[in-house]
């Protein structure tokens, strides 16, 4: 693996960036991108965003948020460097790169993840892709002593990242290093309430309609130890939301005394999408694995093609058996 001095000399004499992050795109995917987007145009680096994505209201407090806007699926021609946040697997980058011709930078933290590119910063230690795109930033030569509104903008989306993928602060995966630049950030002058206020207490009213409709069918299985939450085709329209966040009515499912594992499927288009967390030792990541998803041991997703919600639930339960003990 390679350092981060090597990428911050690759991006230094880059022309044109552009960055992208996984499909879907979650707060840390979101906040990498963002902080390092602030970020190099501080430097002023020509960059932009590729993603064919359009993210939710409640990350628009985020400077540059408004050009995640769905409408740049692939690299400008003078593009010379990609960088990809926060993505595994080449298949669920939202840009298209397939006529692409330059470099491309992966920086991520999933475990699984495939090494595309031609410089590969794989960190499975760090809690969230925001905790590498701090360290590149200052590698960049940006001085978080110095303050000023420019910054704290990139503190902000760095921040937003370490909030969402550790359930602010609340997983494993959270280090001192985690805690660290979290203070660094504070000391810089973001604000955490502002922060976690734009994120979480500012939900549209049908969002909580929709975590009702999904909570009053809940169920729990394999002797009460597996939550399973389901969104069927409708539901979603019904409530008039396209694509909602669910990551916090799936934290619910986990939140019951002796659930292991929480579950929650979403009929799409091409089939069922399932979201996996788990509390303790079952490891979501390899059985989302078995049907062809990944993510990490305690959250991860998988996309079952052409199957209804029965079948792909009864397809992850099957596994989820196995690991558990009962
Ligand atoms: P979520 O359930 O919030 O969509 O995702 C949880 C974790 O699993 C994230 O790290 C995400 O990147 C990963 N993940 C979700 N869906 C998929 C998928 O279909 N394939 C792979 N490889 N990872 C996924
Ligand atoms: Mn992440």
């Amino acid at each position: 693996m390679c350092n981060l001095k090597e990428i911050s000399e690759q991006i230094l004499k880059a022309k044109k960036i552009g960055i992208s992050f996984h499909t879907s795109p979650d707060g840390d995917a979101i906040g990498s991108s963002l902080s390092l987007l602030n970020a190099l145009r501080l430097l002023g680096k020509d960059s932009y965003i590729i993603s064919r994505d359009v993210i939710s209201d409640n990350f628009s407090f985020l400077s540059f948020s408004e050009e995640i806007d769905g409408n740049t699926l692939q690299p400008d021609l003078d593009t010379d460097l990609v960088i990809v946040l926060d993505c595994g697997n080449v298949e669920r980058i939202s840009a298209d790169l397939t006529s692409y011709k330059g470099n491309v930078i992966n920086i991520d933290h999933h475990i699984s993840n495939e090494n595309y590119g031609f410089i590969n910063y794989i960190d499975s230690n760090a809690s969230a892709t925001c905790e590498l795109s701090y360290l590149l930033i200052k590698e960049l030569g940006i001085d978080f002593n110095e303050k000023n509104d420019k910054k704290i903008a990139i503190g902000n989306a760095i921040y937003t990242g370490l909030v969402t993928d550790t359930g602010s602060f609340r997983h494993s995966n959270v280090t001192k290093r985690t805690h660290t630049i979290a203070g660094e950030l504070i000391e810089l002058g973001v604000k955490n309430s502002m922060v976690h206020s734009n994120l979480f207490d500012n939900k549209p009213f049908n969002k909580v309609k929709l975590m009702g409709c999904v909570l009053s069918n809940i169920e729990l299985v394999l002797d009460n130890k597996v939550a399973v939450l389901q969104i069927p085709k409708g539901m979603l329209e019904e409530l008039n939301l396209q694509n909602a966040d669910t990551s916090d009515i799936i934290s619910i499912g986990l939140g019951i005394k002796g659930v292991e594992v929480s579950m929650l499927l979403k009929e799409v288009e091409e089939g069922v999408k399932t979201s996996l967390r788990s509390k303790n030792d079952v490891d979501v990541r390899k059985v989302a694995e078995v049907y062809g998803g990944g993510g990490h041991i305690k959250a991860a997703g998988v996309m079952q093609k052409n199957i209804n919600i029965e079948a792909a639930k009864n397809n992850l339960l099957k596994i989820i058996k196995e690991d558990i003990h009962l």
